[in-house]
């Protein structure tokens, strides 16, 4: 990692931290998640990792990945504390580093994201081709070939190609940006 990118991640990690500053271990929010069965590191344990500036094992895990934030764990926490954000902040640090081991889900984030951007809403075709585009993978699109057949027979993605920027969303995107930093 160079230095611009270490002080990328400590500003972004340094905010987390604060977030969670004053939590307790009191395992409230672990306990209230949903996906904590798919997380490699629990999310009191991940405060605890993150108070104790154990980047690396926060890194290393895939827990921040997968919170689908559902707002439970902030809602119960009883320090009031603003956990989905936290995850979110390390999601991003993630992303933003461009960690190799994230690689993945940040362009299917991205591809996602960019469809909703554009259109208003996500038009599958166009979303899954920026992805696999992304991934520079050919053969990638043969590990959805059955999931999207069955997806398509069901009615659930429609074969449009609506190619082109509309750019709908794209003031509010920019906004968030500005906003955001
Ligand atoms: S619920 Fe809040 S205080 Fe309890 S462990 Fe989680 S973050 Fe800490
Ligand atoms: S917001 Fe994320 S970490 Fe919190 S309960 Fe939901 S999935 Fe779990």
């Amino acid at each position: 990692m160079g230095q611009t990118t270490n002080d990328r991640l400590l500003a972004m990690t340094e905010t987390a931290k604060e977030m969670v500053g004053t939590c307790i271990q009191c395992g409230t929010c672990t306990a209230s998640c949903p996906n904590t069965e798919f997380m490699d590191i629990t999310p009191r344990h991940m405060w605890r990792l993150l108070l104790t500036d154990h980047m690396d094992a926060i890194f290393s895990s895939k827990s921040f990945i997968m919170c689908s934030s559902c707002y439970y764990c902030t809602l119960r926490c009883p320090r009031g504390l603003e956990l989905t954000a936290a995850m979110s902040l390390l999601k991003q640090a993630a992303s933003k580093l461009e960690l190799k081991q994230f690689r993945r889900s940040s362009l299917f984030y991205k591809s996602f994201l960019d469809s909703v951007k554009k259109h208003g809403r996500v038009k599958e075709m166009e979303f899954m081709t920026q992805y696999f585009m992304a991934m520079k993978n050919p053969v990638l699109p043969f590990a959805y070939a059955v999931l999207g057949l069955k997806l398509l027979s069901k009615g659930k993605v429609h074969p449009e190609f609506p190619f082109g920027s509309k750019g709908k969303l794209t003031a509010l995107f920019n906004k968030v940006a500005e906003l955001e930093g």
